[in-house]
């Protein structure tokens, strides 16, 4: 503790945040590495001291490189941004802005307009509005439509997303009185329209993101659920929750619904992230039908939910890449699913030439980010030979930049898919320092 303490690499931390900081960093990283019984690797510990500093010091974010193989890696903030949204930010982020200004009229103006009609124009839904994110949209939906009355929704679909958002407990919470209707495994359009009552609020479609049944199973088809809508005067939400806006059958992932086939069976109201297959910033979409929209603007909750303007500086950039696919690749994530195997394994060269522990290997990667959970991408690996994975994955997590490889039998894999091919400098230069470091 003494050395780390008076360690040069660490005495501009101290400086800044406090010898009492770096000790209890010191601390926990000397725990941490007592657990994973690599208690005598002084410049490791070192290593992970200053990743967590760092990490203080910047705010508590710190970038990393996703070698997971999962695209839209919730936990590693999903959707990278393009050049373009960055640039975007940046270009506001320290000025003025006409955000809720009309410069024609120099009167208010919305702070949604100009990102609604960019929704529009690419969903093909009459209009839209933004929030926080998907599980605020559903929020904002169930609240403005729903309050005190009832919500018919298919047994098979009170899924749990993830990060404890519950479809009865969202409609739950926002005072609104659940009916299922159906089994677990079949559900009929039938069902529906004999659950339908002088309360019923709205129809509601989730996209079952996260699992799939199997076997003897019958769902009601999003027309069929729209048809019946329209009879019976009551609107048809989907929560789509990933939100392509392309058909993924391009890059050889077929099967996620987009926007504008929900929008094309006649649901009026779909429900999306703006971070997961739309590539975008952290927000929640509504688009659909006008007059259903205007009701939800008119809700009071909205001020609660409201996006700022670094979301909208962001999600109009994103919006821009959707005109046609060369532009579409500038998003990362379309960049990713882009990349041929040919191109993986041809960067793949670049690790197993300078690292003597490494070969390429194939593997398999994922959209994630609860889209597509069974569809896996063929991809290539980097699989790295070591004694112990876990301590090596763990000092791969430690450095600069950190790096998040997947473990898989008894392997370390680094999956190029997700590895934006300007980060392969840098992580094969980390990969080096690890491979020529004092083995203890
Ligand atoms: C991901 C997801 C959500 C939650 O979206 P957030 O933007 O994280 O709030 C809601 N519904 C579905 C179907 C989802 O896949």
């Amino acid at each position: 503790m003494h050395r780390i303490l008076e360690d040069a690499r660490l005495s501009a931390y101290e400086a800044e945040l406090g010898r009492e900081r770096v000790k209890r960093a010191a601390e926990e990283a000397i725990g941490r590495a007592r657990l994973s019984g690599n208690g005598r690797e002084y410049d490791a510990i070192v290593d992970a001291v200053r990743t967590r500093l760092e990490a203080l010091r910047g705010g508590a974010l710190s970038p990393v490189i996703n070698a997971t193989g999962i695209i839209l890696h919730t936990n590693l903030g999903r959707a990278p941004l393009s050049d373009d949204a960055a640039a975007a930010i940046s270009d506001l982020a320290g000025r003025y802005s006409n955000l809720e200004y009309d410069l024609e009229t120099g009167e208010r103006g919305s702070r949604y307009a100009a990102i609604a009609q960019a929704l529009s124009a690419v969903t093909g839904a009459e209009d839209a509005l933004v929030v926080n994110n998907c599980a605020a949209a559903v929020l904002l939906v169930i609240d403005t439509l729903a309050k005190g009355r009832e919500v018919i929704v298919a047994r098979n679909q009170l899924v749990e997303i993830g990060g404890g958002f519950r479809v009865p407990d969202v409609l739950e919470r926002s005072g609104a009185k659940l009916v299922e209707v159906g089994t677990t495994n079949r559900v009929y359009v039938d069902d529906f329209e004999r659950a339908l009552s002088p309360r019923t609020a709205l129809l509601l479609r989730t996209h079952t993101s996260n699992y799939r049944i199997e076997g003897f199973t019958h769902e009601p088809s999003a027309r069929e659920l729209a048809a019946l809508g329209r009879r019976a005067g009551v609107p048809v939400v989907e929560d789509l929750g990933s939100g392509a806006l392309c058909d993924l059958a391009e890059y050889g992932a077929a099967g996620e619904r987009t926007v504008q086939a929900a929008i094309g069976d006649g649901i009026n109201l779909v429900t999306f992230s703006g971070d997961k297959l739309l590539g975008g910033p952290q927000a929640g979409i509504v688009a659909g039908g006008a007059h259903l929209i205007a009701r939800l603007r008119n809700n009071p909750l909205l001020r609660a939910l409201r996006i700022g303007k670094l979301t909208i500086a962001a999600l109009g950039a994103t919006l821009r890449c959707y005109r046609d696919r060369p532009s579409r690749e500038r998003l990362p994530i379309y960049r990713m699913l882009a990349a041929t195997l040919d191109d993986l394994r041809e960067r793949a060269k670049a690790y197993v030439n300078a690292l003597p522990d490494a070969s390429a290997s194939e593997s398999d990667a994922y959209v994630g980010g609860g889209a597509l959970p069974q569809a896996r991408i063929a991809s290539i690996a980097i699989a790295l030979r070591c004694e112990n994975p876990e301590r090596l994955a763990a000092k791969l997590r430690s450095g600069d930049p950190a790096i998040v490889a997947r473990i898989e039998s008894g392997r370390v894999l680094l999956d190029l898919r997700t590895v934006a091919p300007e980060q392969d400098g840098a992580a094969i230069a980390r990969l080096a320092q690890i491979a020529t470091a004092p083995a203890d």
